[in-house]
């Protein structure tokens, strides 16, 4: 089972920061900002390149749950990134969908 089905499952620990029916958020292990949660759907989908017109509710509940989190860690004013990456290009290491919150610092763009 991959990692974040067991993080999903409670079969391995993590710091929960929002739970539903549909999906899990949760502390990033290697935090890149001073606020870094992932939000992943408890259904187990590879990555944004396999959604289909299936997804979309989840996709939804998804997003609405990283605008909740930043609010909740007080980023509405000083603003926040939500990031997808897929594939090997856009450096995804845990083939299970997962949406990164980051924020608390100045976010540089372009990414590298
Ligand atoms: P990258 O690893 O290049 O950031 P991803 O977009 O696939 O690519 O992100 C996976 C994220 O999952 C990473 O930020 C990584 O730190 C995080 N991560 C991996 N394992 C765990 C874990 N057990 N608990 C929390 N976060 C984890």
């Amino acid at each position: 089972m991959c990692i974040f089905c067991k993080i999903a499952k409670k079969e391995i620990p993590a710091k929960l920061v929002l739970e539903d029916d549909d999906l899990v958020a949760f502390h990033d292990i290697n935090a890149q900002a001073p606020i870094h949660v992932l939000v992943i759907p408890k259904q187990h989908i590879t990555g944004i390149g396999e959604v289909t017109d299936e997804h979309v509710t989840v996709l939804g509940k998804l997003l609405v749950a990283a605008r909740r989190i930043a609010e909740d860690a007080g980023l509405s004013q000083s603003g926040f990134r939500v990031v997808v990456n897929h594939g090997q290009h856009a450096g995804q290491t845990v083939h299970h969908l997962h949406v990164h919150v980051l924020g608390g610092r100045p976010l540089a763009w372009p990414p590298g």
